[in-house]
């Protein structure tokens, strides 16, 4: 059996984002196979996520992304409606982005079939498994070794009673109206006008151009609707807030993304490494996942490239953003304070482009210091405490 250097499980997002840095990289004569039961050949997805410009930003500053030149939109500014604010957000140095996923299946499998050590099969992944020999897979009843495997596909299992294990569920409608209702230069990032019922509700725009946009009607909780519900709630949102006129539903995307602060183990055993959703690379308390996927991969592949291992070593002060995070999901989960009230205070009581940094990780504990003094403090100190007990006590 031939022996690759390195297999790729699942050739989604993370899976071929990281074959593409391989190509990008000292390993890009290495064996590499990628299996995916997919072809990936539809737009199946949009991913939207903020960015600082590369020329604005100063040193220290992340890689620019290299899907910068098949960005589907980019804005400079993004409106928001919460409890007490209303309107645009300033985002300072950081732009809000779209990606369509057509685009960049498409981008990267041009890349791909320019390396001919790069091997790809559409198969079904029924087993993975560490050997002393390597990663080990079983797809369509044949077997494949390598000397790592990475893997996307594994299902995460969120249900450790001492963890918060919320869902964000959507549903999306690309429309086409009959009447010029959209401003293609505010998309709508958080739109509270809809009924929280208890939960955290809201609905995100993304206009293409004034009579095309993308419309998602967005939850974060514990259930998932019917798939009728999301349907009346988007279209009882268009019709009131956007004259529309007749209005076509060009697209759809449904997505549940985890918003969990389990622990996930991205390095389950030697020679298998977890990336993508199935790593932990989603920012549990925003379910964003994009640019995150995009930096640890980038790591990555610079840690096999220096020491021939592929672990990432984060920092332990690092670490703080886990306890942030689980102290808003708890927030969240508890009902501890309106979410539409948390959110607004967020973005309106600090500079916008700080909560960007701040859900980005990328903030100094002093800047965080005083972020958390424009939060409910009730709520925020109860959960911190709550959290430590589920921790200690479990
Ligand atoms: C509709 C939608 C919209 C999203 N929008 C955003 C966004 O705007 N911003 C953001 O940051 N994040 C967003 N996300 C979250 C996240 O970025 C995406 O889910 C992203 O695709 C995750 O990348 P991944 O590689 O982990 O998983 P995927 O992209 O889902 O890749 C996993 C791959 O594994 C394959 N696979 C799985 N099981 C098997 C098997 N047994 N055998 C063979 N192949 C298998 C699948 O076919 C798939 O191609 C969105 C998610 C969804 C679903």
């Amino acid at each position: 059996m031939k022996k690759y250097d390195f297999i790729i499980a699942g050739g989604g997002m993370a899976g071929l984002s990281l074959a593409y840095y391989f190509t990008q990289s000292s390993l890009r004569d290495r064996s590499i196979l990628i299996l995916d039961r997919e072809q990936k050949n539809r737009n199946d997805r949009t991913w939207c996520f903020w960015e600082r410009e590369a020329a604005q930003a100063g040193s220290g500053s992340p890689a620019p992304n290299p899907f910068e030149a098949i960005l589907f939109r980019k804005w400079n500014t993004v409106s928001f409606h919460g409890t007490t604010h209303a309107g645009p957000l300033d985002m300072g140095e950081y732009r809000y982005k779209m990606l369509r996923g057509i685009d960049f299946y498409e981008f990267v499998q041009n890349e791909l079939v320019k390396w001919p050590n790069i091997e790809q099969k559409q198969v079904t992944i029924n087993r993975i498994k560490d050997t002393p020999q390597g990663g080990f897979v079983i797809a369509d009843d044949e077997p494949y070794i390598a000397d790592y495997v990475f893997d996307s596909t594994f299902a995460l299992k969120l249900d450790q009673p001492e963890n918060h294990n919320l869902l964000q569920h959507f549903k999306g409608w690309v429309i086409k109206a009959e009447k010029q209702c959209f401003d293609p230069t505010r998309p709508e990032i958080m739109d509270f006008r809809v009924d929280q019922q208890g939960d955290c509700r809201f609905v995100y725009v993304m206009p293409f151009d004034a009579q095309t946009a993308l419309v998602e009607y967005t939850i974060f909780n514990d259930k998932l609707l019917a798939d009728d519900e999301y349907d009346t709630s988007l279209r009882q949102y268009i019709g009131r807030f956007f004259d529309t006129g007749t209005y076509q539903i060009c697209e759809t995307e449904m997505g549940v993304i985890p918003m969990s602060d389990e622990t996930t183990h991205e390095y389950p055993s030697e020679h298998i490494v977890r990336i993508g959703t199935a790593g932990g690379y989603t920012k549990p308390s925003t379910g964003y996942t994009f640019q995150r996927t995009q930096r640890y991969l980038r790591s990555i592949v610079e840690n096999l490239t220096e020491t021939g291992k592929p672990n990432r070593h984060l920092p332990w002060f690092l670490g703080r953003f886990k306890l942030y995070d689980s102290v808003l999901l708890n927030v969240l989960e508890k009902h501890r304070h309106p979410a539409d009230d948390v959110f607004t205070r967020m973005f309106s009581r600090n500079r916008p482009a700080t909560a960007f940094r701040f859900l980005d990780e990328d903030t100094r504990f002093i800047d965080e210091l005083r972020l958390f003094t424009t939060m409910p403090w009730w709520a925020f100190t109860s959960a911190f405490f709550d959290v430590l007990r589920r921790k200690i006590v479990g």
